[in-house]
Parts: structure tokens; C-alpha cells; sequence
């Protein structure tokens, strides 16, 4: 109640305005409807792992990759292509700790989620940082993102359950096999998930293998079904 009011008083203080060109923003985001409409979306992308796919053929088609291997987790949805202005929204929120950012992205991502009828999982589980990078970075950008998904859906936020037990190099220039090999044993789960329907959310996907190496630990420890829900996918 009170937290309410104080966000109301905030928002007639602060009215909301666009971070990207200044204007008056809409439906209560700092983004106006005209850069709302303008951010990269995929007209058409893979069913599971949300890879673009060209324009035309059927809309629930799988790209070759997961024909070829289906990914351990069963649908990703990525609310926006990792291109401009993308990069600046969520690099700003990374490197600047820019929270605001953030609760955007998170905001933007509930609208899509909401557009497309996302399956609503029964548990929101952010992809854990490593302590030593807890500590040098002061939040993990992927629960900040995931508080503002769990208040829009009410579905519970554990940010506790899963961490991440090895400080793993970054995935940058690394090559697929070496990205899997630099992930596993990454992350440890530390209460069974009984059957429960568990979303893993993440700021940005670029290769999936994080979020699939996640994946397989939660089924691993017993969730029933894992999808993913994150802010951007790169192409
Ligand atoms: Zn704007
Ligand atoms: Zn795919």
C-alpha cells in the first residue's frame, strides 16, 4: 500500500519520459510509443530456441539446430532481437548500473510475453552470477530483470535455489564446444524441484549454451519443465 503510493507520488514527480529520444513515454514506461513500436523484434523465429528465421514459411517451424539437437529446455522466449538499440539499453544497464534500465527491459519484456501468451511457469529462477562477480558488479542484471517479470505475472522470484559454484571465464570468443565445456559444473542446485514448471530468466541469450546448461542441472534436480524467458536474443 504504501509502496504504491510512494510509486505514485514518484510518478507525478517524475513523469515518465523516453530514454531514448526525450518524449513523453507511454503507458507508464520511460519509452515513448513510437520507440516502444521501433525496438527489434523477429516477425518469425525458431519455436524452441528463438533464433530468427527468414520472413516466410510456417510459423512454428524449428531452426536446423534444434531439428538437429533439441535443446534441454522446452521453449525460449526472447522478447527482442540484440540489436540496436538494444545493446546501449542493456549495456547501459550492465555497465552503469543503470536499475532503471533494467525495470524498462523487464517492463518490455512482460508486454511481449503477455502479446505472445507465454506458458506461466510456477517459479522464476535468474540466471545466477558467480559471488566474485556479485560483489564487483553489486546485482546480477538477470534477477533485477526477473523481480520486475514476477510482479507483473505474480509468480515467486528464487534467486537462492541455484548458484553458481565456479567463476567461469566470459563466453565471448569462445567456440560452441569450448563455451559447454567452460560452463559444465557451473551451477549447483540446492533444493529439489519437485515437478515444479520453472522459467530461467536472463538479460541477453547469444549462443543459448548458459541457459542450457542451466537447464539441464534444473531437470537434473527435478523441475518438470524449464523454459526460458529473456530480455534479447542475439541473431
Ligand atoms: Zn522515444
Ligand atoms: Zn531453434
Amino acid at each position: 500500500m504504501l509502496s504504491c503510493l510512494l510509486e505514485e507520488t514518484l510518478r507525478r514527480l517524475y513523469p515518465p519520459t523516453c530514454v531514448l529520444c526525450g518524449a513523453s513515454g507511454c503507458g507508464g514506461l520511460d519509452l515513448c510509443a513510437g520507440c516502444l513500436a521501433d525496438l527489434p523484434t523477429d516477425s518469425r523465429s525458431c519455436s524452441r530456441c528463438a533464433l530468427p528465421l527468414p520472413a516466410e514459411g510456417s510459423p512454428a517451424a524449428l531452426c536446423g539446430a534444434c531439428q538437429r539437437r533439441p535443446p534441454p529446455f522446452a521453449v525460449c522466449h526472447a522478447a527482442f532481437r540484440y540489436e540496436d538499440p538494444l545493446p546501449a539499453l542493456v549495456g547501459g544497464a550492465k555497465f552503469r548500473a543503470r536499475l532503471n534500465l533494467l525495470r524498462l527491459l523487464g517492463q518490455c519484456s512482460a508486454i511481449t510475453l503477455r502479446e505472445r501468451n507465454a506458458q506461466i511457469p510456477e517459479l522464476l529462477l535468474p540466471v545466477p552470477l558467480h559471488r566474485s562477480r556479485l560483489r564487483e558488479r553489486g546485482y546480477n542484471q538477470a534477477q533485477e530483470v526477473a523481480r520486475i517479470l514476477g510482479r507483473a505475472f505474480a509468480i515467486p522470484v528464487d534467486a537462492r535455489s541455484c548458484v553458481r559454484i565456479r567463476a567461469t571465464v566470459p563466453q565471448t570468443g569462445l567456440e560452441q564446444k569450448e563455451r559447454r565445456r567452460n560452463l559444465r559444473g557451473a551451477f549447483r542446485v540446492l533444493n529439489p524441484l519437485d515437478g515444479v514448471h520453472v522459467a530461467i530468466v536472463d538479460d541477453v541469450v547469444t549462443t543459448g549454451s548458459t541457459v542450457s546448461e542451466l537447464a539441464r542441472v534444473l531437470l537434473k534436480s527435478g523441475a518438470g519443465r524449464v523454459d526460458v524467458w529473456a530480455v534479447a536474443r542475439t541473431p
